[in-house]
């Protein structure tokens, strides 16, 4: 099947491990089960399933991921069920299924869903965060058909886009999907705005074009002099979305934008990349202050480079980026880079912490210097806070819970028979506020009777008030209890 092989390539292209069999069987159950079907543009529905699973190939996820998103719709919108598939191509696959199915039945409805839309993803990402990336690549493929659909529709799905999952996918360093995802937003939810943008680019672009393409030669002359290998050189325009909210802050000057063209050079290992900076240097005045290295100092999302901006022809101004093949790689496809395969080609979950970790610090900074929500004017974690489980489950309670709190959500027995806890892997005492982005164990101890209640102190949860009530051991308690009664 001709549509199938645009697949097939892509993982041929990208070096992908996996059982191309399988994947040819998980397009043909789809096409069978969406037989008849047609998108809103007029196409058979099995494109949809297939340009997702083509976007899942290019970000080099497994091979039930890709399965996964070329069965992604079957259960919500054909009479197939997740049994079936979890007949046919086994659990794991049926599960990531059952998250998107899941994802799929939250519904934007303004900002006042907001909130729970984002607890829900973040409850969907410590399940397992292929969800995630499905939920992307569907994303993806919707919003490059939106034009098949009606408003209001179709501004619901791109202010969606732009308020939870772009900002979801930058956190996690997907950035050519993030970029891809905001720019398609923006050109449906403000046309003119957008049109008008980039109508202003393209006066500017063919002398930029020039412009690079003649820096390419230069640069390219100049370290074969210096005889520093080099892996790719690329010029790339800034994401218009991007480009959008900067200028509304740097006074509508698209002069005072230093970043709009850039220049890529990747060479082969870090001692090149200092190397590199030093024939720019010798080259072209770098503007004051614009140096950044993100090498000895990566963002805190890991992204590493070396920054210059540098003054060419006519005083204008490129910037100039350097980096590893391995960090171009995480640049490009984010916290996906640092998945690996075992032997079978699936990936090793064995990372698993490391998102976990990469959530955390997230969270941290929402509090800290609340980035995003800022532009929102809503604070997402004003009474709520996200604690997790030492597996990475997404826990939210209320404001200054404790881990006793906590214990009570997990289960009421480990409640009953908490001793002690450790946050962030330190022994911390029962009556401890918590705060987002703790990781929470809870020692337990067997031999203990049930709860005490002085825990009634400073427990926050009604649940865990409830119970404590309910089981501690009898004594003052009950006796007061069974007084009143008579
Ligand atoms: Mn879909």
């Amino acid at each position: 099947m001709a549509m199938l092989n645009t697949l097939l390539k892509v993982i041929d292209d990208e070096k992908l491990k996996m059982d191309k069999d399988m994947i040819r069987l998980a397009f043909d159950f789809a096409d069978e089960a969406h037989q008849g079907q047609l998108r809103k543009s007029g196409e058979p529905y099995v494109v949809h399933p297939l340009e997702t699973a083509i976007t899942l190939a290019k970000l080099h996820l497994d091979q039930e991921t890709i399965i996964a998103g070329l069965l992604h719709d079957v259960p919500e919108e054909t009479s197939v069920t997740l049994s079936d598939i979890e007949k046919n191509f086994g659990q794991n696959a049926a599960q990531l299924v059952e998250g998107i199915t899941k994802l799929g039945k939250l519904k934007y409805r303004g900002i006042e869903r907001y909130i729970e839309n984002l607890r829900k993803m973040f409850v969907a990402m410590a399940a397992d965060i292929r969800v995630i990336f499905i939920k992307f690549a569907d994303r993806l493929h919707n919003l490059r058909t939106l034009d098949a659909l009606e408003e209001p529709k179709r501004e619901r799905i791109a202010r969606e886009t732009l308020e939870i999952y772009a900002p979801i996918a930058n956190r996690l360093g997907v950035w050519q999907l993030k970029g891809e995802l905001e720019d398609l937003s923006f050109k449906h939810l403000y046309p003119q705005e957008f049109e008008d943008l980039k109508k202003r680019l393209d006066a500017n672009f063919s002398e930029r074009r020039d412009m690079l393409s003649s820096m390419k030669h230069e640069i390219t002359k100049a370290m074969k002099k210096e005889n520093i290998p080099i892996v790719e050189i690329s010029g790339r325009t800034k994401d218009l979305w991007s480009l959008y909210k900067k200028l509304q802050i740097r006074n509508n000057e698209l002069e005072r934008i230093y970043d709009i063209v850039a220049l890529r050079i990747v060479v082969p290992t870090v001692a090149d990349c200092y190397k590199t900076l030093g024939v720019i240097h010798n080259k072209w005045l770098p503007m004051p202050n614009r140096l950044k290295d993100y090498i000895a100092q990566p963002k805190p999302n890991g992204y590493q480079s070396l920054h210059t901006t540098i003054f060419c022809a006519k005083g204008k101004t490129v910037e100039i980026q350097i980096r590893t093949p391995e960090m171009h790689r995480t640049s490009e496809i984010g916290i996906a880079a640092h998945w690996h395969y075992d032997e079978k080609g699936s990936i090793k979950f064995d990372k698993k912490l490391e998102w976990v970790q990469e959530l955390t610090r997230w969270q941290q900074e929402l509090r800290d210097h609340k980035t995003f929500l800022d532009s929102l004017k809503i604070d997402v974690f004003q009474d709520r806070i996200f604690v997790f489980t030492p597996k990475g489950d997404v826990i939210d309670l209320p404001e200054n819970s404790t881990s006793i709190d906590f214990a009570y959500h997990i289960h009421t027995k480990i409640g009953d028979m908490a001793a002690g806890a450790r946050i962030n892997n330190q022994i911390a005492s029962l009556d401890t506020a918590l705060k987002s982005g703790d990781m929470v164990e809870i020692i337990t101890d067997k031999n203990r009777k049930g709860p005490s209640l002085d825990w009634l102190k400073f427990v926050k949860t009604r649940a865990a008030r409830d119970k404590i009530k309910a089981n501690a051991p009898r004594g003052i308690w009950q006796t007061i209890k069974g007084l009143r009664k008579k």
